[in-house]
């Protein structure tokens, strides 16, 4: 099976978007990310999925913490650029919560520390234990077969 193949399968998963953010040697980093997902309600934990050459996985590894940021329809473009799709380097004003750097009027940003790691294959999955989060109401921003979208009309109960 080649690469494309199984992109093409994994994408068939439709995911919301967020971007991760982390705080390292007095300097923010953001990094677009679709792979998180709920863990634990007792403890709250969460886990994402950081490939290895993304700059993001050693700053996650000095900073022993990180930030989930669920982004909403109107935040495409933040997605976009911090999955380096944009090239122009811009100046982000972020928000803090607990110390962290968080997307400003993100559906939700979601603080944690690293609870523990684990390596798999190109890839290094961080489980966060959540010490903070703060809410926003609003529509999220999707992603399925490679582009982005948004949730149009709720499936009739
Ligand atoms: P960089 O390439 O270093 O940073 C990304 C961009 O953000 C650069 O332009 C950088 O200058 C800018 N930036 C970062 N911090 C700041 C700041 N403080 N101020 C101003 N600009 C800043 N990869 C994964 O590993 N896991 C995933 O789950 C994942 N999901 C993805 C989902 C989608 C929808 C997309 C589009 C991409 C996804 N990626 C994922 C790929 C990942 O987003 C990119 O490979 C990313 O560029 C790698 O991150 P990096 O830490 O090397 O960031
Ligand atoms: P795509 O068609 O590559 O993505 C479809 C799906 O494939 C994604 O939702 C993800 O589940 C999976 N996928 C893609 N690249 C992967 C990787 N390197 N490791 C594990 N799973 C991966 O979408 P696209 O618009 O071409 O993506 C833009 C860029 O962002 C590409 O370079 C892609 O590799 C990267 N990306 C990485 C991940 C990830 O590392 N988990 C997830 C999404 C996108």
């Amino acid at each position: 099976m080649d690469d494309k193949t199984f992109r093409n399968a994994m994408g068939k998963f439709a995911t919301g978007v967020t971007v991760i953010s982390t705080f390292v040697d007095g300097e923010e980093h953001g990094m677009t990310a679709n792979a998180f997902m709920s863990v634990s309600l007792n403890p709250k934990l969460v886990l994402i999925s950081i490939g290895e050459k993304a700059r993001m996985l050693d700053k996650i590894n000095e900073a022993g913490t990180f930030a989930v940021n669920i982004l909403s329809e109107e935040q495409k473009e933040y997605s976009m650029y911090f999955a380096g799709q944009i090239k122009e380097q811009r100046n982000i004003e972020f928000g803090t919560l607990n110390g962290m750097p968080v997307i400003k009027d993100a559906l939700a940003n979601i603080v944690c520390k690293v609870h523990s790691k684990h390596i798999a294959g190109d890839h290094t999955l961080f489980i966060g234990e959540v010490t903070e989060l703060v809410l926003r109401d609003g529509a999220p921003l999707t992603f399925f077969e490679g582009k982005y979208g948004k949730i149009t009309s709720p499936v009739e109960q």
